[in-house]
């Protein structure tokens, strides 16, 4: 079997980033960007509307429109791109292996760049589970055109949560944004954006207990409780939005890899060296405090430098 220098696993904005740095550096790099989550590969700004805060674009871009500008820049490098999910990766000895794809190809490399990302997290009730796509979703880009001039709820008091509301009042009758606090911990100037919106009404203090109507087979509404009075409430909607914060994609490497308790990666600071040498780290996956486009960027650029010092022995 063909070892590679470098393997990357993972397309948002880490792994192209360090892909562009690893082609560059003539170390031939192998992505593997994977279809499991949301089956659509390039990472969260797959399912991100406006970026308006990643640095060159003056006027905002869309986030599919910067992934195809980061998958076309890899390519053209020269990084090799597969479109495939990595089952199985085997970091006890070198070559590290990486098993791939339904018929589970082996593959081998002297280094592996993990950028998984992470990815949004549920409610865990059973009628959400129940309902998913079905009326609930975590993502307002891939699924708000279907409740058009329907009324829709969103939880959650982060940007994402302030983010999807934003798209989805301009697609739907109206918006319920349900906030577990009386304060919202989203950047200043999205809070703004919402609670300047006529099509935004926001519910405090409040946890969603229930998806209607299971039964059905649709969402009908959500059963709220106020958690300072213990009141029950319903509010009418067809779509119930997700968006309280993520999970990071680590479970390939559970056991293999030391993590943090909260199942990020650990990286020595101010590096992207993870507990085991030739596997680096970068983005979101070991990411739990900036969580940003242009952050996620950096360390991958800096896991492709990482990668090459480590090969050349330095
Ligand atoms: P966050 O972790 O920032 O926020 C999660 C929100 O969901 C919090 O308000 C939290 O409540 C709430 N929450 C968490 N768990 C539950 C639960 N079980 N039930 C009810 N509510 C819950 O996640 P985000 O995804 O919003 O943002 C992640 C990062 O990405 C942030 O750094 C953010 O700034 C960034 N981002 C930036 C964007 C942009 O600039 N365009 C767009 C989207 C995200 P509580 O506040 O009580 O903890």
């Amino acid at each position: 079997m063909n070892t590679r220098k470098v393997i990357i696993i993972g397309s948002g904005p880490a792994g192209h980033t360090a892909a562009i740095y690893a082609a560059r550096a003539n170390m031939k790099p192998l992505m593997f960007e994977g279809m499991t989550r949301g089956g659509i590969p390039g990472g969260q700004l797959m399912i991100t509307n406006d970026v308006e805060n990643y640095p060159g674009f003056p006027e905002k871009i869309t986030g599919p429109d910067l992934m195809k500008a980061f998958r076309d820049q890899s390519e053209r490098q020269g990084c090799e791109i597969v479109t495939d999910d990595v089952n199985k990766v085997d970091l006890s000895a070198k070559p590290f292996r990486v098993w791939v794809g339904d018929d589970n190809v082996e593959h081998t490399a002297s280094a592996l760049i993990v950028a998984t990302g992470a990815q949004a997290k549920w409610l865990n009730l059973e009628s959400e589970q129940a309902l998913k796509g079905r009326g609930v979703s975590a993502c307002a880009v891939c699924d708000g055109a279907f409740f058009r001039n329907q009324d829709v709820v969103v939880v959650g008091g982060g940007d994402t949560a302030m983010e999807e509301s934003m798209y989805l009042s301009g697609i739907c009758k109206s918006v319920t944004l349900v906030h577990r606090r009386h304060e919202f911990r989203a950047s200043q100037a999205m809070q703004d954006r919402v609670f300047a919106n006529k099509k935004i009404r926001v519910i405090w203090d409040s946890a969603v207990e229930e998806v209607l109507d299971v039964k059905k087979g649709e969402v009908t509404g959500v059963r709220l409780k106020n958690l300072r009075t213990n009141e029950v409430s319903e509010v009418i909607c067809t779509g119930l939005f997700v968006a309280i914060g993520h999970t990071p994609n680590t479970e390939l490497f559970a056991g293999q890899l030391e993590l943090h308790d909260n199942g990020y990666i650990k990286t020595k600071t101010g590096s992207t060296y993870t507990s085991v040498p030739g596997v680096f780290a970068c983005g979101d996956v070991q990411d739990f405090t900036y969580r940003q486009a242009v952050t996620a960027a950096g360390t991958g650029c800096m896991a492709a430098l990482d990668a090459e010092r480590y090969l050349a022995g330095i």
